[in-house]
């Protein structure tokens, strides 16, 4: 008896029932989007996933410096220690990715801007506005507004998505 046979996702070639895997591409006959994409365009596939990867070790090193400072302050000084080694650690593993993205000034000039208004914004609330000020909710509704669409236009926007091709090109 014969059994019915498949059609391989991301090549459109015809399968007999008994394989698991398409016998032209290679592709598995359950694979999800993310493996379709893969098999159909490797390189495509291959640079979106860079692209994120840069993008995910660049992110915490905005806000490390806002974190360090809340750590010092609250005295935890074994985990502001743990969190400066593991930037210092993030920073020399993607130097070249942090100088080319120092080419672009006005990359750098948000990145560091950003990183400077969350530093700057966690100071004055440590320091200057007391825990019962009707500031505090404010300044919370401010916080998330601002880092939430500065994630966004980073994850989003061509400025970054782009500055980030132009080096999985050059590298
Ligand atoms: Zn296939």
């Amino acid at each position: 008896m014969k059994g019915y046979r498949w059609t391989c996702n991301a090549c459109s070639f015809g399968n007999d029932s008994n394989k698991t895997h398409c016998t032209n591409c290679g592709c598995s006959s359950t694979a999800g989007t993310e493996d379709i994409e893969k098999h159909k365009n490797p390189e495509g596939f291959n640079k979106r996933t860079k692209i994120e990867e840069y993008k995910k070790q660049v992110l915490p090193l905005l806000f490390s410096p806002c974190f360090l400072a809340i750590y010092m302050h609250n005295g935890k000084i074994e985990i502001a220690l743990l969190l400066f080694i593991s930037v210092s650690f993030l920073i020399t593993k993607n130097l070249k990715l942090l100088q080319y993205i120092c080419t672009d000034k006005k990359a750098k000039t948000m990145l560091v801007t950003f990183s400077g208004v969350l530093l700057v914004f966690f100071l004055v609330r440590i320091y200057l506005i007391p825990n019962n000020s009707s500031l505090v909710g404010w300044g919370l509704m401010f916080y998330f507004m601002f880092t939430f669409g500065f994630l966004f236009y980073f994850s989003k926007g061509k400025r970054f998505s782009r500055l980030f091709e132009q080096f999985y090109k050059e590298s």
